[in-house]
């Protein structure tokens, strides 16, 4: 047994250090070991890198560690990417290893045995289906792929799932483990219980929502091998499976697969580096890819495979835009346009049901005229101008402009500037009255959003209660977008599609995204044709085209081409330094310290398209002022650059000035508020 260990401990130390400690012969410790050590005064948690006979540190002042935990420890695997994964993210070992070891395992208990829950809900009756020619075709290219990356670009409806789930079938077949990723945990219930269905007992689902005890036990039965399917949202790419043969990510596009709080990650760049050492195929699959997995894609990068059509040839449903400009200038105030809304009565009264949604993100802040339909835009950057309510400015998030907010429309002179959300309560509530009105009293009115689903189970008992009531309307949030499969769903209506429209390089690729996911819960059986509404100021903006011809190729064209002459990526590479504390002064002092190197370093260079430093767009958050420096690098000296600019964070974290704030590395962040 070797003599000592090299532990990484749980204190706040900014760089990577590690310390040595004696192994006492009575514990068993080895590389990945979970121990706790005595350090100053304290006892603290740390994790073992490695172990070793020798030491540099002199006999007398060595101590031994304290306890070691039994049963839970980072797989060899992990360990040794965890290098690679810090260097990728400019994250400390500290945060990597503690995402390796979730607290819930590392400080947890198991719970009793047969008091594991996992929804048994919505379609459990689960049918083997013959693939047909282009999922064959994917599944067969997966399969022989060795560790390649692919891009399974399919319409929606048009049979993912029953690609992923051959591939694992095979998998298993083959004595290997697979990685089922899911964007968030709307969509788990679902997914697990189709997987569940199909699989059996073998089948671990890993998220944030399970409880302590749980979660605890659905880690260890992956760590031991007893799970060979992980199911989970983003942070199970941390998983401790071993001897993967396929890794998974679904709806790849999602912005949940970027962590954006400390620390922070990107989902994709950690499978691949995962299945790189599997030898292992990652399958990223969506009906919207994001623009950066497309362009690799056509990079050569990833191959790309693709499905068509839906599986069981139901046509995709005609989406119809409603210009709301012109509603108001018809004199119709309401929330809805005149035609959805005898086209939503007409669905009820035929039996089948509804669902309307509500681009809720980001749409508070932006601002609109209700008359003409202008917004607020940024000269430079084309996007949107988000408003601040504290001291009644539109700003710019992306570059220094700003503009006092206008008393009247600049376009058409009208006073009807509209900023504030349009909440699902207020939707239900005029719904209820309208179905009222036109007799159809008995038809519930169901909400769901992320304000009402955060009890455990109240997300599933609404879409289980959706499901077995028609005709019924559901509405809702991005959470009703995803992948929900309700057959008797024959009308969507988005009531304010463009709610998505602000401040971010991304807003369109997420609109695009979002209202294709929409669509595609229309018409889904044989037997209805489904209608889609987008309800919009904007009827001529490209998006809205793209999406009601359902040509994503087309959309990608233009966005891509967008993104190179504005250099955005996957064309330059944008890095926030966010600084947060208690004393603004202090990270005013710190953001301008950090300053002085990156305008040196860019004189000399020219490396920056644009670099500046501002008050975040939400300026205090939990108490916390918020600071950023925000730099969009040229694509060419990207690499070096961000070198340099975590090397300035590290330099100045170590500085007495940086005692009383957090300091954050972010690259190509998926928000920047
Ligand atoms: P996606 O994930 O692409 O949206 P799903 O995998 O959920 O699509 O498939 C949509 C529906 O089509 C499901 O009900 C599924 O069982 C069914 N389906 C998938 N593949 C086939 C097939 N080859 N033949 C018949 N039905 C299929
Ligand atoms: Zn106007
Ligand atoms: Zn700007």
């Amino acid at each position: 047994m070797a003599k000592y260990a090299q532990v990484v401990i749980d204190a706040v130390l900014s760089d990577n250090q590690s310390w040595d400690y004696t192994i006492p012969p009575t514990l068993s410790v080895t590389a990945g070991s979970c121990v706790t050590v005595p350090f100053g005064k304290r006892e603290i948690d740390g994790y073992v890198l490695a172990v070793s006979d020798q030491t540099k540190v002199a006999e007398d002042s060595i101590k031994p560690l304290t306890a070691v935990k039994t049963g839970i420890s980072i797989k060899p695997e992990l360990l040794a990417l965890l290098p690679q994964i810090c260097a990728k993210f400019k994250l400390r070992y500290i945060d990597v290893l503690k995402l390796f070891i979730p607290s819930a395992v590392r400080g947890g208990k198991p719970k009793r045995n047969g008091e594991r829950r996992i929804p048994e809900y919505i379609h459990k009756a689960d049918h083997k289906v013959v693939l047909n020619t282009e999922q064959q075709y994917a599944v067969e290219t997966v399969l022989a792929g060795g560790e390649r990356v692919f891009l399974l670009k399919g319409v929606t409806g048009s049979g993912k799932t029953e690609v992923y789930m051959h591939i694992i079938e095979r998998v298993l077949a083959a004595g290997k483990t697979a990685l089922v990723l899911v964007p968030e945990i709307g969509l788990t219930p679902q997914v697990l219980a189709s997987f569940k269905a199909r699989f059996g007992d073998i089948v671990a689902m890993l998220h944030s929502k399970l409880y302590g005890g749980e979660k605890f036990d659905e880690w260890l039965r992956v760590s031991q091998g007893a799970a060979r399917i992980v199911i989970g949202a983003r942070s199970a790419v941390f998983a401790p499976v071993e001897n993967l043969g396929a890794i998974i990510i679904d709806e790849e596009h999602d912005g949940s697969y970027q962590s954006d709080s400390n620390p922070r990650y990107q989902t994709h760049d950690i499978a691949i580096m995962r299945g790189k050492w599997h030898h292992c195929p990652v399958v990223l699959g969506s009906a919207t890819p994001s623009i950066e997995s497309y362009y690799l894609a056509k990079q050569g990068q990833y191959q790309l495979l693709e499905l068509t059509k839906r599986a069981n040839a139901v046509p995709l449903p005609p989406i119809t835009l409603v210009d709301m400009a012109h509603e108001i200038r018809s004199g119709n105030g309401g929330i809805f346009g005149r035609e959805v809304l005898a086209s939503l009565l007409q669905t009820l009264k035929a039996g089948n049901s509804a669902m309307v949604f509500l681009n809720r993100r980001g749409y508070s802040q932006s601002v609109r005229c209700l008359q003409c339909g202008w917004t607020a835009k940024c000269e430079n950057c084309d996007v949107s101008m988000v408003y601040h309510r504290d001291d009644e400015q539109l700003k710019c998030h992306y570059c220094a402009a700003r503009l006092p907010f206008p008393p009247r429309c600049p376009q058409c002179g009208g006073t009807y500037l509209k900023h504030g959300a349009m909440g699902t309560q207020k939707i239900c509530a005029e719904l209820e009255k309208l179905l009222s009105q036109a007799g159809l009293i008995n038809v519930p009115v169901l909400r769901m959003d992320t304000d009402n689903t955060q009890g455990k189970g109240t997300l599933v008992k609404i879409l289980e209660k959706f499901a077995n009531s028609s005709p019924a309307v559901l509405v809702g949030t991005q959470m009703i977008a995803k992948g929900h499969h309700f057959p008797r769903v024959d009308l969507v209506c988005v009531v304010n599609a463009d709610g998505g429209f602000v401040a971010d390089y991304r807003a369109s690729e997420r609109t695009f995204a979002l209202l294709t996911q929409v669509a595609g819960r229309a018409g889904r059986e044989i037997g209805t044709t489904g209608k889609v509404y987008i309800q919009t100021y904007m009827p001529n903006h490209y998006v809205y085209k793209f999406v009601q011809n359902y040509d994503y190729p087309g959309f990608y064209q233009r966005e891509i081409a967008a993104r190179q002459a504005t250099k955005y990526p996957p064309y330059a590479t944008i890095v926030r330094v966010l600084v947060s504390g208690t004393v603004d002064t202090k990270i005013i002092e710190v953001i301008k310290t950090m300053m002085v190197p990156l305008r040196d370093y860019d004189a000399q260079r020219s490396a920056f398209i644009y670099l500046g430093a501002m008050k975040c767009p939400y300026g205090r958050l939990q108490n916390k002022f918020r600071y950023q420096i925000l730099a969009r690098i040229r694509q060419d000296m990207a690499t070096a650059t961000i070198d340099f600019m975590e090397q300035v964070v590290r330099n100045t974290e170590t500085q007495s000035l940086a005692r009383s704030v957090k300091i954050f590395f972010e690259i190509n962040p998926a928000n920047l508020s």
